[in-house]
């Protein structure tokens, strides 16, 4: 029996899929049913990376990037992989092509080791738990434009590192949803690093401006992708930060993740911004969707044949 259309998938003669499934060190299931350990040290310490993107025709949007930076990140940690990076890639494919809907959200986590509470990695050798998730998912429209607020980025200097560590993050989503707003902008004394869950950038003059790398933003991977299709677009581009005064003064501004792809904002704390250059903006995401739509066109190598 294949154990990723076990458990709960039952249904009469044959299996059902689920549209919402949970890995955890193999083990599969509903993803409302899963359990972890206690002492999964995700739990006491956050001490762990992530990884989330979209899935179109049961594949997942830019994998091979995904998996670039969670090696990144574990290597920041210092925390070993539970398996082979080709391994893992198996193991998200088989997890994307094992729900019921095409057209997913792919997360999945690597937590250091389950072990006794104690601040220091455990001693000796041990191994990292890999959970994954695939649920349903639908696409934002890219067409709408959104409402942001600014929060001071009271984060720590590790902010390349993604990991499961996002209190901050919550906190700033929250006073977001609270405003009525779709995200928050985090400020360092005024300079914007990125949004709680998104990268943020401006059109001005032509020329799309983004705050460089650093430790204090995530290097996204749709920010990447956006950079490389500009540049090639002849789109002028700028790697450097900008304040929250020249986002209310910017002619565009929005914001790029792997779920939310290319939105338009519309407003920040209340004043109304952008609107001044919807022709560049919309090549961008025009060409990001397009993008997105061409390397989601395959076929997942584990698709049953009961499709
Ligand atoms: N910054 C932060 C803090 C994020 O959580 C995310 C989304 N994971 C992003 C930026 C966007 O990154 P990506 O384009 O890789 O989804």
């Amino acid at each position: 029996m294949d154990r990723h259309k076990a458990k709960g998938a039952r249904k009469g003669i044959g299996y059902a899929f689920m549209k919402s499934i949970g890995y955890y060190n193999g083990e599969t299931g509903p993803l409302e049913e899963m359990r972890v350990p206690m002492n999964d040290r995700a739990c006491y310490f956050g001490d762990g990376i992530y990884e989330a993107t979209t899935v179109r025709s049961f594949l997942p949007f830019a994998l091979e990037e995904h998996l670039d930076r969670m090696e990144s990140s574990a290597r920041l940690l210092r925390l070993p992989l539970p398996m082979e990076r080709e391994k893992i890639r198996e193991e998200l494919l088989r997890m994307c092509a094992s729900v019921e809907q095409g057209d997913s959200q792919l997360y999945w986590q690597i937590s250091r080791a389950t072990a006794m509470r104690s601040h220091a990695f455990p001693k000796g050798e041990y191994s990292s738990n890999l959970w994954i998730t695939v649920r349903p998912f639908r696409m934002r429209k890219v067409d709408e434009s959104y409402a942001l607020c600014s929060v001071p980025d009271t984060r720590y200097l590790h902010c390349n590192i993604k990991t499961i560590n996002l209190v901050p993050n919550v906190l700033a989503a929250q006073t977001a949803a609270e405003k009525g707003c779709e995200e928050a902008v985090f400020h360092r004394d005024g300079v914007v690093t990125e949004g709680s869950h998104t990268n943020m950038h401006i059109l001005k003059d032509g020329v799309l401006r983004t705050a460089p790398l650093s430790n204090w933003i995530l290097p996204g991977i749709t920010r990447a992708h956006l950079l490389t299709l500009a540049r090639e677009m002849g789109i002028p581009v700028r790697e450097e930060a900008f304040t929250l005064q020249e986002m209310q003064e910017a002619d565009e501004v929005f914001f790029t993740s792997s779920s939310a792809f290319c939105c338009r904002a519309c407003a920040l704390d209340g004043r109304p911004i952008g609107g001044r250059d919807e022709k560049t903006l919309k090549r961008l995401q025009e060409a990001y969707m397009q993008k997105f739509l061409k390397e989601t066109s395959g076929k997942n190598p584990y698709l049953g044949e009961s499709r």
